[in-house]
């Protein structure tokens, strides 16, 4: 290095860097070889980063229009070079994409790291984490790059223990147009600068990607093509196998598992255009990050355009891969192919093969189906409120748990071939927990009947339902609100008791709970949603059920939640008991009408909403029932 010391800059990392190198440094993880996918990948995306800046200034790619990568490998210096002609980086490029984080997968990678380093290690294997993989392999990474169209080189130094350096470099030294990265290679790594391991590896790993790849040796030999650069989609489907769909798939979506469902094909006719897409087989970090848009990438006849338009709906911002116009002009800013009609068109068609692939999928191989719903269906669900046009096949696409399979899942479908005599809608349970859902008073009368039930435990499902689906003409109702129409609907249990008359004294306590709960209540009333429990909360008939007014309240957007109704089983043997009770103190009568309300807010998990003054009514309720011998002292008024 022949810079001057004195314009020789260090400076720390970034302190989210500086721990994610640490976790690279030491990491435990066996399978390194994932660094040199990760610059080949970034090699690459410099090349097509160029070809883009150079459909509006051709002069950029000067006399070396052609992109490719060149691997070279010094086995004696133990050394391994990545460089590329691509767009190059400038000093300020550098220092911000080389000294911070400015992916968020990375940072939602390190979020989960904090369960643990050896958590972490295990992580880097699932997925890319970027540049700094390379300080899993090279106890020093040095940097030269010129950035195109401009006459300065500047080379970035580190040895990934906290800082680095940035300083110019001799153009002499530096690559004509692009970035040389140079792995000095620890001693365990020095597998690396062995030929046939590096050509190994490459082939395997990026055979796909759309730039030419060579591999040089400075200890002798032919330099040698590894991978030519052809663009995987636009070869006939019949000629590739499933291993170079899972290798390319891996290079694009930066994850190192295998796609759950690949989708490859041309659309011809009014729009051409290829679509390579991919449901990974596992969710990525930054599903739910807000911030995150779709990641499929936009080629316009092979010339990489951008990640950054919407090419998929959000509810389907899981999906991987790219597109390829053969409409679009290429000389067009990204703010303007927004809002083309032609993109427009091409979301439509993408979108709705997508949707049929999916279904065809849960028709053909339901268990890999249930993989997909179990890994992205929460997202798939915001579907139902964010795409009126699309609900119906959305509704038909989604699983559920209910009370005739907690384990496994159905399909509305399912649902409604199982329906009772007389039940005209779809009856959901909804909440934070299946397990909780599945113990909740509300499903007696239902289960009595045989009537299914769906228990909706994602927070998306609260919302959506409130929107009035139906499906099949079958509104959704919830159980936990309204009057639950179940008269009508024979049960199928052994029990008989609906039959059985309700005891008239029955009717006159209600009416005194309900005058005794006045105003915490807006109503009382005996319900045929019971069989087992003695009483429990409903919301009223209109606006949120429980479970939805549960969110909104505690997210602060519901200014005054709705009193609920309490329901009375009308033959259970604590409530005709305390019917028949005549002749007992009005005070002792009231505390058990207390009690009711108070037990049923436990059954929905909730707490009492006085504690002091349920402590205190059941101290004197069960003091009263014991035998007089054993009451030593009077209870407290
Ligand atoms: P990502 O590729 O997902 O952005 P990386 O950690 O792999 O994340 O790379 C960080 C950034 O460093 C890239 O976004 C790019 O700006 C820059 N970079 C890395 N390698 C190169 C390269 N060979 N040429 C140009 N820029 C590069
Ligand atoms: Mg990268």
């Amino acid at each position: 290095m022949t810079a001057d010391a004195a314009s020789i800059q260090s400076r720390p990392f970034e302190a989210d860097v500086a721990r994610l190198l640490h976790l690279m440094v030491h990491s435990v993880y066996s399978d390194k070889d994932v660094f040199l996918r990760e610059l080949i990948s970034n090699a690459a995306d410099a090349c097509e980063r160029l070809r883009y800046e150079a459909i509006a200034a051709p002069a950029l790619l000067g006399d070396d229009p052609k992109p490719r990568i060149t691997l070279t490998i010094d086995a004696e210096q133990r050394r391994l070079t990545v460089e590329d002609n691509g767009i190059g980086m400038s000093r300020e490029e550098m220092v911000e994409a080389l000294g911070t984080i400015a992916r968020s997968g990375t940072r939602a990678f390190l979020e989960r790291m904090q369960g643990g380093e050896e958590a972490g290690a295990n992580l880097i294997g699932q997925f890319g984490v970027g540049f700094y993989s390379a300080f899993m392999v090279a106890e020093r990474v040095d940097v030269l790059s010129r950035r195109a169209g401009t006459d300065e080189a500047w080379l970035w130094s580190s040895d990934g223990k906290g800082t680095f350096s940035v300083s110019p470099a001799e153009l002499a030294q530096a690559p004509a147009r692009g970035t040389r990265v140079v792995l000095h290679l620890s001693a365990d790594a020095a597998g690396y600068a062995d030929r046939p391991t590096l050509e190994r590896i490459v082939r395997a790993q990026s055979g796909h990607v759309p730039v030419p790849i060579s591999i040089i040796d400075k200890l002798g030999g032919e330099p040698a093509e590894v991978a030519d650069g052809a663009a995987l989609w636009t070869r006939p489907k019949s000629e590739i196998t499933e291993a170079e769909y899972t290798d390319f798939y891996r290079s694009v979506a930066g994850q190192f598992d295998d796609p759950a469902m690949t989708l490859h094909y041309r659309a011809e006719g009014r729009q051409e255009y290829a679509a390579l897409l991919f449901v990974p087989g596992t969710r990525p970090f930054d599903l739910f990050d807000p911030e995150r848009k779709g990641r499929i990438k936009l080629y316009v006849r092979r010339v990489f355009i951008t990640d950054d338009v919407e090419i998929l709906p959000r509810y389907l911002r899981f999906v991987r891969g790219l597109v390829d116009s053969a409409d679009l002009p290429l000389n067009v800013s990204r703010e303007m192919i927004q809002e083309s009609p032609i993109l427009e068109a091409i979301r439509k068609g993408v979108t709705n093969r997508v949707l049929g692939d999916l279904e065809k999928l849960a028709d053909k191989e339901p268990e890999k189906y249930i993989r997909i719903w179990e890994a992205f269906g929460p997202v798939i669900k915001e579907g139902l409120y964010e795409a009126f046009e699309r609900r119906e096949a959305l509704l038909g696409l989604a699983r559920f748990r209910t009370t005739a399979s907690p384990q496994g899942w159905r399909s509305l479908k399912e649902y409604i071939a199982g329906l009772q005599e007389n039940q005209t809608a779809i009856y959901y349970l909804a909440g934070d927990e299946t397990a909780k859902l599945e113990s909740s008073p509300h499903l007696e009368g239902f289960r009595a009947r045989g009537v299914e039930v769906l228990l909706l435990a994602d927070p998306v499902d609260s919302f959506w339902v409130t929107m009035s689906p139906s499906f099949e003409g079958k509104p959704f109702r919830s159980v936990t609100q309204g009057e639950a129409d179940l008269a009508m609907i024979p049960r199928t249990d052994a029990a008989t008791d609906s039959a059985q008359e309700v005891d008239p004294a029955v009717a006159d306590f209600v009416g005194f709970v309900k005058k005794t709960l006045g105003d915490a209540v807006s109503d009382v009333r005996t319900s045929e949603r019971l069989t087992e429990s003695a009483v429990c909360l409903v919301a009223p008939q209109s606006g949120p059920d429980r479970q939805l007014e549960r969110l909104l309240a505690g997210s602060g957007r519901l200014a005054s939640a709705a009193k609920p109704v309490l329901e009375i089983n009308p033959r259970h043997a604590l409530v005709t008991a305390l019917a028949r009770l005549k002749d007992v103190e009005e005070p002792l009568r009231a505390d058990t009408a207390h009690l009711l309300l108070d037990q049923a807010r436990v059954l929905d998990g909730e707490t009492p909403a006085d504690p002091r003054a349920f402590a205190e009514r059941l101290a004197r309720v069960i003091t009263r029932s014991l035998p007089k011998g054993e009451r030593s002292t009077k209870p407290s008024e």
